[in-house]
């Protein structure tokens, strides 16, 4: 199955409108939450403890409805906020899963994909976080705004404005072209 890219981008821009978001940081906690997904912070078993940062368990019944999304608690904040809003983003884009006895589970090492032969679901799941977390007019709002006030805009600087790390912040500049100066 090819990854739909442009469904997950739609949605994630859908999301953004319903709940009246316009700036960053974006909490995906509280939209899973209004969506009646619970999100629990939790020590993951030993053996994905360091593999996993979290995953979606659609079987999970709650006070707020069913389904829950685990997150591994001895991961860094922004790890946590990117992994929440990835477990949305298959819990909005591949409705199947919610009525599935199946579990999805992050990487915590993108190395544990080979690169291109990441499965198309966790592809459309990251892209819903960038997109999410990242929309591309606020990136641009905030880069010109940098460079208007004589600020280098940089990956680190706008990372910890959206609450993402540094790295997927260079991902996300490198996506939509902007340059940057690596030394400074
Ligand atoms: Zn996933």
């Amino acid at each position: 199955m090819a990854a739909d890219f442009e469904k997950a981008k739609n949605i994630a821009a859908r999301i953004i409108k319903r709940y009246g978001l316009n700036r960053p940081p974006v909490d995906p906690e509280k939209i899973a939450e209004n969506e009646g997904i619970k999100v629990y912070y939790a020590k993951l078993s030993e053996e994905i403890e360091d593999k996993v940062s979290g995953y979606f368990d659609p079987l999970r019944e709650t006070n707020i409805g069913k389904g829950a999304i685990i997150i591994n608690v001895n991961i860094s904040p922004a790890r946590k906020i990117f992994t929440i809003a990835h477990e949305l983003g298959h819990v909005l884009l591949h409705h199947d899963i919610r009525n599935e006895n199946r579990i999805t589970s992050v990487q915590y090492r993108t190395d544990n994909w080979d690169r291109g032969n990441k499965p198309a679901i966790e592809q459309e799941a990251d892209v819903f976080a960038t997109h999410l977390l990242m929309p591309s007019k606020w990136i641009k709002k905030y880069y010109e705004m940098s460079k208007d006030v004589g600020e280098k805009p940089t990956p680190e600087k706008l990372s910890q404005l959206f609450g993402v790390s540094t790295e997927s912040m260079r991902y996300r500049f490198k996506s939509m072209n902007l340059k940057y100066n690596l030394i400074y």
